[in-house]
């Protein structure tokens, strides 16, 4: 028995399955899930002292690399001067101002003002009910597939743990609340149109990933976020895009940033826009840099509904927490053009290498990309079989039982993946040619068990 087994068993006594997220748990690869006790750079350790190259990367969270030596002293400098005031402290004003800076693509910025809170569900169920008070209706669209935490309104067909997990939505959401969420297929425009014909006057906003990434990654189609913008402002409701994952990660000011590049560089004659501004975005992961924090902001007018100058209420003892908040400001400013080429590079690397190792032994799959987020899904999408996943449906009905097999070679190699085939791969800043040699090392081995599944 080794000490990861140990450890999780002696946890399952006490905490619901071993864990405090169910993503951790490796309920769809199997085997005992290891208990980490440090982690520097591109590696993780485990509990038995093996060290593995990192590629979930706290789910995203550390672009930089595990405890980068000046986000740490940010971090310890600030531990010392205070834990918690539950009061307000100038790095709150001096993160809101960097994030507003940051997000700007073409001299515009979608965020005027911004709330810190602790995570990414806090910031997406605020999200929505600022959008309900401004509006003054009910109903939510969401789509199949998208997580955006864990709040009642949002779980249903919900992507990440719930896909891994074969939940079509969660026990315990009254009846009434999820009715006033309309789920809808991905990247399916006529869907959402027939929705507001089908409810004029009760949509209050269309919620939206970026970029999906917590059913493995399905991009937008190319003008998606757009024409989702341009339909709710026709129908008088508000646009939520949720960059919890993909904010400061696909490109310095998020994937909204990257889609109005890719519309320039395209030419201004494009055929389809792909310019949009939402009205609400929402952040999380790595603003806080590995600590607890996240964010909403979006439109002046839409923001300051929130209390005190508004009536929606939102609050939170430990928003904006200091500790927090210096972590978020050293990991934002560290994080340059120079980390993002480097993404960029390795992303394209690995799920190229992945790739080919998957060919090489007659394995069909395809890759999916999202900027610098890639992933795989195993069996036939090539052009006559329907394509690449667009949806939720596409992704399900993939090969899953492959990737167990992949994952645990890997990670009898050294590498430890998402443990999930529905969660996407996250690289950072710290993956040099020996982690990335590592990587690859590990690939064929992974390949041949996936074959053999
Ligand atoms: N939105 C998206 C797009 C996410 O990926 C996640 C978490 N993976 C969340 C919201 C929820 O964030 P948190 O886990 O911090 O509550």
């Amino acid at each position: 028995m080794t000490r990861n087994d140990e450890l999780f068993d002696r946890a399952r006594i006490s905490i619901p399955g071993g864990v405090n997220s169910p993503v951790r748990a490796y309920r769809s690869v199997g085997g005992t899930p290891r208990f980490l006790t440090s982690a520097k750079g591109a590696y993780v350790t485990d509990s038995d002292g093996t060290q593995y190259v990192d590629l979930v990367s706290s789910w995203g969270p550390a672009i930089l690399g595990h405890a980068h030596p000046e986000v740490v002293a940010a971090v310890q400098d600030a531990a010392s001067r205070g834990l918690s005031f539950g009061a307000s402290t100038p790095g709150e004003t001096e993160l809101a101002e960097l994030v507003r800076a940051r997000v700007t693509s073409g001299g515009v910025s979608p965020i005027e003002k911004i709330r810190l809170v602790s995570t990414g569900t806090e910031a997406t169920m605020t999200a929505i009910r600022l959008a309900r008070g401004f509006t003054g209706r009910d109903v939510l669209i969401k789509f199949a597939g998208h997580y955006h935490g864990h709040s009642d309104s949002l779980l249903a067909e919900a992507g990440s743990g719930l896909a891994t997990l074969g939940l079509p939505a969660s026990a315990g959401v009254p009846a009434a609340t999820a009715a006033l969420t309309l789920v809808l297929p991905y990247n399916d425009l006529d869907a959402v149109r027939e929705a507001f014909a089908l409810h004029p006057g009760r949509i209050a906003a269309i919620i939206t990933e970026a970029a999906a990434a917590n059913m493995g990654v399905v991009a937008p189609d190319a003008g998606f976020n757009a024409a989702l913008s341009a339909i709710a402002h026709e129908h008088g409701a508000l646009l939520i895009v949720d960059e919890v994952l993909t904010g400061f990660r696909v490109h310095p000011a998020g994937y909204w940033a990257l889609e109005s590049e890719a519309q320039v560089a395209a030419g201004s004659d494009a055929a389809v826009s792909q310019s949009y501004v939402p009205d609400i975005v929402t952040y999380g992961k790595i603003i806080g840099g590995g600590m607890p924090l996240a964010a909403l902001g979006g439109r002046a007018d839409v923001m300051d509904f929130l209390a005190p100058l508004g009536p929606v209420y939102q609050a939170g003892t430990l928003s904006g927490n200091p500790v927090a908040v210096a972590a978020g400001i050293a990991t934002l400013t560290l994080a340059d053009a120079s980390v993002y080429a480097h993404l960029d590079t390795t992303a394209e690397l690995l799920s190229a290498s992945v790739s080919e190792a998957l060919a090489d032994v007659g394995v069909a799959h395809a890759v999916q990309r999202a900027g610098n987020l890639f992933s795989f899904v195993f069996g036939d999408y090539s052009p006559s079989a329907g394509g690449a996943p667009r949806s939720y449906a596409d992704v399900q009905r993939q090969d899953a039982f492959r990737y167990p097999a992949f994952f645990h070679s890997m990670l009898d190699s050294g590498v430890s993946l998402p443990p999930s085939v529905f969660e996407a791969w996250f690289v950072s800043a710290a993956h040099d040619d020996e982690a990335i040699g590592r990587i690859l090392a590990a690939l064929p081995a992974a390949a041949r068990a996936a074959a053999s599944a």
